[in-house]
């Protein structure tokens, strides 16, 4: 007779431990409907600030001349890395003895200049003998949708970190453009941050980083070269603290510029006046020696015998292969926006700045315009978006009946 009621107690107890589950499982889904919506209305807020833009088409460089970014005289090869980032310590402050570590590494190993390029922030350490070259790395998306910029002390902080298209990518870059005198993208290949499309339809950036340990984008410069778009390339270590020694001093880039100062490099390097490459042997074996247009052939020579020497064209495309020698000549042909050379030598690849068909002058400058009318239509959208999706976040599971009764 007593064993009754203790079964009943027990169901009680079964009853109200299961009903008192079931109201932390509906807590904890409602918070978890008001968060993503919360993050949501944030992201379409954040996005409906970026214009929409019509871009120029891609036109490639014509004209009845061709000009070569390289001097007459012999070039003075200035050394340089462009990307290097410090140790950083367990706790993720930076470590300021590893960053004065990676000047004295680079000061050592003869290098002209070196910028200490971290994250969303410039770094200061002391000169020695190389200049240092005052950058920061922008960008931290998850994407990796990364750019280096240089000239300009302040720092820029607008980003898009979960998802970019090409509009909210050029609205980076001109944001970059007011306030860096040369801005980088940064191994656009790299988890395909950017696309061959991407980097054809952009404006605002100087050079693209070709080579570096974390990846080769070429195809990238072509795609944008093919575009009409003069780009220069560069190559870099993107060093990771020494502690990482891997990489340091594979990837380099040289400038010929009329001494080490910044102001020099940058003149070179907003001229094209560099190569870029990539050697496992130190020091490097060749150099590019002559870069120049005779009678409508291009010519080159390097400074010691190499394997091979390529000359490409639009979208990469090889037109002439010759080697082993320490030079070259190629009929520039009547149907290519540009022409570029690759040479190769043992375990060494230069890249050099292509010669490029121009009608005299200054060539004209790509645009991206904004367009009023989607730029309003999308931001009112996106608003609209925001709004119901705080509405959401602020009362909506209960109201919308996103949860069962009970
Ligand atoms: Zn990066
Ligand atoms: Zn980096």
């Amino acid at each position: 007779m007593r064993l009754l009621p203790r079964t009943l107690a027990t169901q009680r107890e079964h009853a109200s431990l299961g009903s008192a589950l079931h109201r932390a499982a509906r807590r904890a889904i409602r918070g978890s409907i008001r968060f993503a919506a919360f993050a949501f209305a944030a992201v379409a807020l954040l996005h409906a600030t970026v214009p929409v833009h019509e871009f120029a088409p891609p036109t490639p460089f014509h004209g009845a001349e061709w000009s070569t970014p390289y001097r007459d005289a012999p070039p003075d090869w200035q050394r340089v890395n462009l990307h290097a980032h410090p140790d950083r310590k367990w706790w993720g402050a930076l470590d300021e003895a590893s960053e004065q570590a990676i000047v004295d590494e680079y000061d050592r190993l003869g290098f002209a200049a070196v910028a200490i390029t971290d994250y969303m922030g410039h770094r200061s350490p002391t000169p020695g003998a190389a200049t240092l070259l005052h950058g920061y790395e922008h960008g931290y998306g998850w994407r990796k949708w990364h750019q280096l910029c240089f000239g300009g002390d302040a720092v820029e902080w607008l980003d898009y970190p979960l998802c970019q298209g090409v509009d909210e990518k050029q609205h980076v870059l001109d944001r970059l453009a007011a306030r860096h005198d040369f801005i980088v993208l940064a191994h656009p290949a790299l988890l395909d941050a950017y696309s061959l499309d991407d980097v054809r339809a952009l404006q605002g950036y100087d050079a693209i980083e070709v080579l570096s340990p974390y990846a080769d984008s070429v195809a990238h410069w072509d795609a944008a070269l093919s575009a009409g778009r003069r780009v220069g390339a560069i190559a870099t270590d993107d060093l990771h603290g020494l502690s990482r020694r891997r990489h340091h001093t594979r990837y380099s880039t040289y400038v010929d510029a009329d001494d080490r100062s910044a102001e020099a490099l940058f003149a070179a390097l907003r001229a094209g006046r560099m190569t870029c490459a990539v050697s496992c042997e130190e020091p490097p074996p060749f150099q590019l020696a002559r870069h120049a247009i005779r009678a409508g052939r291009l010519e080159v020579a390097f400074t010691a015998p190499v394997d091979r020497i390529d000359f490409l064209g639009r979208e990469g495309r090889l037109l002439q292969s010759t080697g082993p020698g320490c030079s070259a000549s190629f009929e520039l042909p009547a149907d290519e926006p540009y022409v570029r050379v690759e040479a190769t030598h043992r375990e060494m690849r230069l890249l050099a700045n292509p010669a490029v068909r121009t009608s005299g002058g200054a060539a004209p400058l790509a645009t991206a315009s904004v367009q009023p009318i989607a730029t309003f239509t999308r931001a009112a959208a996106l608003l609209l978006l925001a709004a119901l999706l705080g509405w959401i976040a602020w009362r909506g599971p209960d109201r919308l009946r996103l949860l069962p009764r009970g």
